[in-house]
This record gives C-alpha cells, sequence and structure tokens, in this order.
C-alpha cells in the first residue's frame, strides 16, 4: 500500500516534471486561420482553440496535432506559419515598405499573414530583442484571447446618434489649457530622452507620479514590472474613485516612454508626440477631473517599456484581468499633437467590439472640441497600449493623428516640441477629456442620485419552432426618488431609448419579446419630485443566446450579466 502511494506521488511528480519542462507539446505549431462570416467562429469556440491573436482577416492560434485533425474535419482551412512553436516567442510587426519583410528575414525568420502584416520570430531566441529598432511592435497575447472574441453576426453596428451638447461636460473639457499642456511636454522633453532602461525614463516617471501627488487624487501609485532580458520600470497611476460606481472604471492612458535610432536613444529621444503628448494630455484630464465628483471610477495611466514591446500595458491588462477588474473602456492616447494638414482630423482606431467607444469619442469631438475625427474598425492595428486591452477582453480604443501616420520626425531624434501644432492638441486634448468625462458621468448639485445598482436576467423558452426571450429588471429603490425611467439599445453605451411612458414608481420592470439573436444593453435613472432626472446607472447587458449549439426540444436558461 505504501509503496504503491510512493509510486504514484513519484509518478505524479515525474508528470509535473514533464508538463513544465516543455512548455508546449512537442507537435504544437502557430497557424494561421482566415475569418469568415460564422461558422470558423462556432467552430473555433466549440473546439476550444488556443487563439492568440485576432487580425482583420485572421486568426493567428497555437494547435497541437489533435486540433489541425479537429479542424480539418470540421472544414476548416488553415495554414501553418510555423511548425514548430516550442520555447517561441512570436511578434506581430507591420509591413509599411517594400522591402520591409526583407529586412525582418534578414535578422530572423518572417512570415506575411495578411497585406500589411508579418509575424516574426528567432526559434527559441530573444525575439523583441532581435528586431530592429524603431519597428512597431506587438507580441502574442500570452493566454488564449478566445473567451472574448465575439462573432460578428451578434454584433449591431454602432453608430452615433446626434447627441445634444451637456453643460457640464462643456465646462469640463473648456479646462484643458493649452500652456498647460505645453509646459507639460516641455518638462517631459526635458528629460533629454525616456527611452525605457535609462535612468532618465525612471525620473521622468517619477516626475509624473509627483503631479499626480499634487492634485489630490486617490491610490497615486508606481506599478513595477520587469521587461525584456532583466530591465525593471515602472507605469504610473491615479484614480479618481467612482461615488456612484468605484467598482466600474474608466481608463485614460499614454505612454510616456520615448525612442530614437539606437545610436541616440540613450541619451536623446525628446519624444514630444510620441509620446509626451498623450502623457500631457493624461496630466492634464487627471488635473481638471480632480476637482469633480464622478459616478465611476477613472484610472489615468503613464505607461513605460511601449516602445520594447507593449510592456508596461501587457503588464497592467493581465493584472486587471486576473484580479477581475470590471473595466468600461480604456482611452488610449498615442501621438495627438502633430498636424500634417490644416484642419487636422483625429484618427480613432478600434477592434469591432470597442466600436461604440470610438462613437462616443467622434460624438465629443464634435460636441465639445469642434474638431473632426474618423472610426476605423482595424483589430490588425496592433501597436501600442491599447491592444493589450483587447487581448483581455477590455473595450479600448486608439487616438492617433493619423494613420497611415505622416509624422517625419517619427522616432527621431527631431521628435520636438516646435513641430507640435497646439491647435489641434489642444483638441483632440479636448475632445478624449470630454469622452471620458461623458462616460464617467459627473455628478450634479441638486439632481437625484444615480440608481447605484441594476441587475438583468433573461429567460429564454426555445421550441422546434420559434424562441422568445424576456427580459427582466430590478434595482435597489431609492429613497427620495419619484419614479424611474428605463432606457435600452441594442448597443452597448449609445443610443438609448426611453421604454416607458411615465416614471415607473416600482424598480423593477420586465421587458417581453425580445429577439434572441441580438444583445440588449439597459440603464435606469431615477426621477425626483420636480421632473429632475439623475445620471443613468451602469449598464446591464443581456447577452444574445448563444448560437450554433443544438437545441433540444425545450431551453430554459438564465443570464446574469454586468459590465
Ligand atoms: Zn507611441
Amino acid at each position: 500500500m505504501r509503496r504503491t502511494r510512493v509510486f504514484l506521488a513519484v509518478f505524479l511528480a515525474g508528470g509535473f516534471l514533464l508538463l513544465f519542462s516543455f512548455p508546449r507539446s512537442p507537435h504544437v505549431g502557430l497557424i494561421k486561420i482566415p475569418k469568415d462570416d460564422g461558422p470558423v467562429w462556432t467552430v473555433l469556440a466549440r473546439l476550444g482553440i488556443d487563439v492568440r491573436q485576432e487580425l482583420s482577416s485572421c486568426f493567428l492560434a497555437l494547435a497541437d496535432a489533435q486540433d489541425q485533425r479537429s479542424l480539418r474535419r470540421q472544414g476548416v482551412a488553415f495554414s501553418m506559419v510555423d511548425r514548430d512553436a516550442r520555447r517561441t516567442d512570436y511578434v506581430v510587426v507591420p509591413l509599411r515598405e517594400p522591402g520591409d519583410l526583407e529586412a525582418l528575414r534578414e535578422r530572423g525568420r518572417a512570415a506575411a499573414v495578411e497585406p500589411g502584416t508579418a509575424v516574426f520570430w528567432v526559434p527559441a531566441g530573444a525575439t523583441l530583442e532581435a528586431l530592429p529598432p524603431g519597428v512597431p511592435r506587438k507580441p502574442l497575447a500570452a493566454s488564449s484571447v478566445l473567451p472574448y472574441l465575439r462573432a460578428p453576426a451578434a454584433i449591431v453596428r454602432p453608430a452615433a446618434a446626434a447627441a445634444a451638447q451637456d453643460p457640464l461636460v462643456d465646462l469640463i473639457a473648456a479646462q484643458v489649457s493649452e500652456t498647460g499642456l505645453r509646459s507639460l511636454v516641455q518638462s517631459l522633453q526635458d528629460f533629454q530622452t525616456r527611452y525605457a532602461s535609462t535612468a532618465a525614463c525612471e525620473a521622468a516617471g517619477e516626475f509624473i507620479f509627483n503631479v499626480f501627488s499634487s492634485l489630490g487624487l486617490d491610490d497615486v501609485r508606481f506599478e513595477p514590472f520587469d521587461f525584456s532580458t532583466g530591465f525593471l520600470s515602472r507605469n504610473v497611476i491615479a484614480e479618481k474613485t467612482g461615488e456612484t460606481y468605484p467598482e466600474d472604471i474608466l481608463i485614460i492612458c499614454g505612454h510616456y516612454d520615448s525612442t530614437s535610432p539606437s545610436s541616440t536613444r540613450q541619451t536623446l529621444a525628446p519624444g514630444a508626440d510620441d509620446n509626451a503628448s498623450g502623457t500631457a494630455a493624461v496630466i492634464e484630464a487627471a488635473r481638471i477631473l480632480a476637482g469633480f465628483q464622478l459616478d465611476f471610477t477613472v484610472r489615468f495611466i503613464a505607461f513605460s517599456a511601449e516602445e520594447w514591446g507593449l510592456w508596461g500595458s501587457r503588464a497592467h491588462a493581465a493584472r486587471a484581468r486576473a484580479a477581475g477588474e470590471s473595466i468600461i473602456g480604456v482611452i488610449n492616447l498615442d501621438m495627438i499633437a502633430y498636424a500634417d494638414a490644416i484642419p487636422e482630423e483625429l484618427e480613432v482606431i478600434v477592434d469591432s467590439r470597442s466600436e461604440w467607444l470610438a462613437e462616443r469619442l467622434v460624438s465629443a469631438a464634435a460636441l465639445y472640441a469642434d474638431l473632426g475625427a474618423r472610426t476605423t474598425v482595424d483589430s490588425s492595428f496592433v501597436y501600442s497600449d491599447h491592444s493589450p486591452f483587447w487581448d483581455n477582453g477590455y473595450r479600448a480604443l486608439l487616438a492617433i493623428e493619423d494613420n497611415p501616420l505622416q509624422n517625419p520626425y517619427y522616432h527621431r531624434t527631431t521628435d520636438t516640441i516646435d513641430t507640435l501644432d497646439f491647435d489641434f492638441f489642444t483638441a483632440s486634448a479636448r475632445a478624449s477629456l470630454a469622452a471620458l468625462a461623458e462616460l464617467a458621468q459627473p455628478v450634479r448639485e441638486g439632481y437625484p442620485s444615480t440608481p447605484a445598482g441594476l441587475t438583468a436576467s433573461a429567460l429564454s423558452y426555445r421550441s422546434l419552432f420559434n424562441a422568445v426571450k424576456s427580459a427582466r429588471l430590478s434595482w435597489p429603490g431609492q429613497a427620495g426618488a419619484a419614479g424611474y425611467n428605463i432606457y435600452r439599445s441594442n448597443v452597448s453605451h449609445l443610443n438609448y431609448v426611453k421604454l416607458n411612458g411615465t416614471p415607473l414608481e416600482s424598480a423593477s420592470y420586465a421587458d417581453p419579446m425580445l429577439r434572441t439573436d441580438l444583445p440588449y444593453y439597459y440603464v435606469v435613472t431615477a426621477v425626483g419630485p420636480t421632473g429632475l432626472e439623475s445620471n443613468f446607472s451602469r449598464e446591464a447587458e443581456i447577452a444574445p443566446d448563444i448560437l450554433g449549439l443544438p437545441v433540444s426540444g425545450l431551453t430554459l436558461f438564465q443570464m446574469l450579466r454586468f459590465r
């Protein structure tokens, strides 16, 4: 008996050793799976394929022999990018000029996976370090992104409705000061270099920390992380805690590190546009919002080691996911101050799941900053701090001056403050702050307080012939509220339509006859005795029923989801 136990223990220990000494099974390869309008998404989900990157036309996944057999059996076309994925780190890089692919192949192995995008790697080597300096880069996600993918069929294309200007948000946006932005960019440029790994970069982080501390914000902190081989740097973080929903977070961020050619970057990398501009706008937003009470928490982040491979944001987004943080949306500002044409427009890049967030920024730009802005849905644009949030299932946008980039000083020692357009820069900062403030909701003096909790559950009834669904909403009744209004949309955070006529008296609502293939989003407001209406509650989601699963006779299920 005892001998059996010892044997078993040794056997198990040996098994674990084997498991951990080979990070991936010997037959795991990196494959490319082209996207389509439906079946592929369902098959990937059903097989639990280890997808590590969504691009605009395909997925990149790690797949062993069995996965590959299953995909073939399901009729899913895929191609092999690299047969042996053991001990290899892959990096997505852009192909911008003819000859880029050949240049990569002088440093390691590279394959074009779609027009404009390549995967680069050094078998069993240091992939990021092998890349030519200055090349934008995005390592594959550290774990599967499959749980966060959503088939296009379930997505309603957002379009911003003409929204009305909110005087309080206008007041907030108007406080963005050109003088303030100028002085912050000058201070950051004066560190000479902010190339991550240099003492000057760490000093710049210290400077940002001190500014945050002087503003009376909550929880000002460094977030240290390791990067590359043995380097250490720090993100700098501050928060403004939400009054109604402290757990629900909006993020505004930008990277403060900079770069220039390898011969100069240790001593001179002014990075005024890239990205003192975004950092200054984040600090300016922090300065202004410090003076307001908000319904939701706002987190201000200056990331480091972005230029080395998004190290700071990858560390932060992974920790947020591991901690189960509820992040409503992320506004990432990277190069928002150079104008190649006047009037300059702001480009807003999102993946399809974050499109509503872009529409909110586009609408805020028009309403509060007299700035033209344009949404581009492109999940292949992964070369800044928004993309690690995509990898972790959060909604995130990138605001950038041009796509493709036009700034001739990009990643050079000439990226200095005198090349910036402060009219465009101030407008970009105003637009971002206004979008953020609209989402975080300033608390209004004399108005009813925002309903503090909203839950939504769905009841589906399916037979062979039809499918019916209803939603049930409830929230804690509020002292002082004379009634409530319910709003609904098929798109998150956009185009809410009021469902009730006169305010409801009870703190619950049933919404029958919903479609089973669409998502529904609800918010509730409290109405005071004189008719004044509160801000929106947090949004509750009724997800579409899972498609592609066999329905046996009658399925009854309940879903409970919060944002
Ligand atoms: Zn940048």
